[in-house]
């Protein structure tokens, strides 16, 4: 068992990858494609800049080579902006918030722009507003577990310090070495392990945010209980930049599991793949850290793409069950006792276990890499969606059946334990024909089986017109007279979240 507690699998990969793919492939504007009327917002000028200039000084600001800022992780989305702003305090995003929504120069925040809904570049010229300036660590209390810092801060930095006073934070996934942990929040990121530690409306104690005007929001709590009124953290958690901009955090972190095993099982059928999930409920109890699903389309694609080995192969279906506990001795046990119980009654065919961490980190990478193993695959089709587990992988097939013929992959993985698929639909290139059988469809799917058309990464720019199938009008106009008493002027990640 690692010293260090989670496993990091693949970060640099992954890390290496974000920054690649920043450098390559261009989409087409986001504005042209879509269609899209620029708000009613001031234009850039001199004076503008020189104010920015005086605020964050000429080596915190960008003019030129700002395509690893304007286009998105997928390559889905590009924006016009024509600046980026790299403060280094709560008080210099204030300045620039207050500024701004004198002159209505719209902004755009940005964290590890690792998202996946094109809420994290400009849609047209707004101004980008890079985190990645405030990245200190504040504090970590190893009594408490309480920890705090910047909102710029990689989430897989603010990991590794934890780490070094015995506590993990309670939030993992495959973007860890790029993503910030303001933009987690912001989008209250879910991950690999939310059915062991719950998301984050849970475990992040506060935040400070900056609100349109430039007021400073101090919101930082070190308790968990704290019922004096109306919870306005949760305002910001989540809400992906268009109420005010995250800048600090405090986060009540998990000590460090000292004991992990991980496995990979082949299964021969869906049907099979949810008695195990019971099963594992019932026999690892308290232990069951992780339960991701992976089907063959999308283990095929991470092999091939990364050259991978995977122990078992030939399934329809592979199921990765993690466990983290305290006692090795006895975890094994109530696992060995699981996978038994499986292979007697057939639902696990085959499959490989271990405590050993370097061959943990290898059986992760197989699932950790399959997203970006699919971004690389062509023009990809990501949704990411909450669905009954009992119809959970459905709608793969019906994909299959309706776009199959003009896709290169239509498959499905995922955070099985939390009823969370990511049905990916690959193809050479984005067309027209493809996006109407796939859009709004998969929308009215979810929605009549009363799932969320987002699970975890938002609705961003590319689900803005969607909301409407997981929210009732009622909701909706409600969020619309939030974001207008927060954001009067509309200057906070327009065009994003409410059409
Ligand atoms: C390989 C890979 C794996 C992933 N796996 C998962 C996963 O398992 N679970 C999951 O939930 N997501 C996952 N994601 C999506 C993404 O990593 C998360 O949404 C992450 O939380 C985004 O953080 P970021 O710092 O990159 O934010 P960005 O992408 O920069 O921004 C995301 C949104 O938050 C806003 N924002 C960013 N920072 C701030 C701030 N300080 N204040 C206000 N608004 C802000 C932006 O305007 C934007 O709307 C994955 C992405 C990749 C590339």
């Amino acid at each position: 068992m690692s010293a260090n507690g989670f496993l990091k699998p693949c970060s640099n990969v992954v890390k290496s990858f974000c920054r690649a793919y920043k450098a390559s492939g261009i989409p087409e504007l986001t504005q042209v494609r879509h269609n899209v009327k620029r708000g009613n917002y001031g234009t850039l000028d001199g004076k503008d800049v020189a104010f920015f200039e005086s605020i964050v000084g000429r080596n915190h600001m960008l003019q030129e080579d700002l395509q690893g800022y304007n286009v998105d992780f997928l390559r889905a989305v590009r924006g016009n902006s024509q600046l980026v702003l790299k403060p280094n305090s709560s008080e210099q995003v204030s300045a620039i918030l207050k500024y701004c929504n004198e002159r209505k120069l719209a902004i755009c925040p940005q964290g590890g722009n690792t998202g996946l809904v094109g809420g994290s570049v400009p849609v047209c010229d707004e101004i980008v507003l890079s985190l990645t300036h405030l990245d200190k660590i504040l504090h970590i209390d190893e009594i408490t577990g309480i920890a705090s810092c910047e909102a710029g801060c990689i989430l897989e930095n603010l990991d590794l310090k934890a780490r070094e006073s015995g506590l993990v934070v309670p939030l993992d996934l495959g973007a860890k070495s790029s993503c910030h942990i303001g933009g987690n929040v912001s989008t209250n990121a879910g991950g690999l392990r939310v059915l062991r530690y719950g998301n984050l409306h849970g475990s992040v104690l506060g935040v400070e945010a900056i609100l349109a005007n430039g007021e400073i929001l101090d919101l930082m709590s070190d308790f968990k209980k704290d019922n004096t009124g109306y919870h306005l953290k949760h305002l910001f958690i989540g809400s992906e930049g268009t109420l005010g901009v995250v800048t600090k955090v405090s986060i009540l972190c998990a000590p460090q599991p000292q004991a992990q095993h991980v496995a990979f099982l082949g299964v021969p059928s869906f049907d099979d793949v949810l008695k195990n999930f019971r099963n594992a409920r019932q026999f690892l109890g308290e232990i069951l850290s992780s339960c991701e699903l992976v089907d063959a389309g999308s283990l095929d694609c991470s092999v091939s793409h990364f050259k991978l080995n995977s122990p078992i192969e030939g399934y329809p279906f592979y199921m990765l069950i993690e466990t983290s506990g305290s006692n090795a001795e006895h975890d094994m046990e109530k696992f060995n006792r699981f996978l038994e119980n499986g292979i007697e009654k057939g639902q696990i065919l085959d499959g490989t276990i271990t405590g050993e961490v370097s061959k943990m980190r290898e059986i992760w990478k197989l699932r950790e890499l399959v997203s970006v193993a699919l971004a690389e695959d062509g023009f990809c089709f990501k949704y990411d969606i909450s669905l009954p587990l009992r119809e959970f992988y459905h709608i793969v097939e019906v994909m299959k059946e309706r776009v199959g013929h003009l896709a290169n992959r239509v498959c499905g993985y995922g955070h099985l334990g939390d009823s969370n698929l990511h049905l990916n639909i690959t193809c050479p290139e984005f067309t027209p024909e493809i996006y109407k059988c796939v859009e709004p469809f998969v929308y009215e799917f979810t929605s009549q089986l009363k799932g969320s058309i987002s699970a975890e990464h938002g609705i961003g720019f590319l689900k803005r017109n969607y909301l409407k199938y997981s929210k009732s009008p009622a909701a909706i106009e409600k969020m619309r007279e939030m974001k207008q008493l927060l954001d009067p002027n509309g200057i906070l990640n327009p065009y994003k979240v409410l059409n």
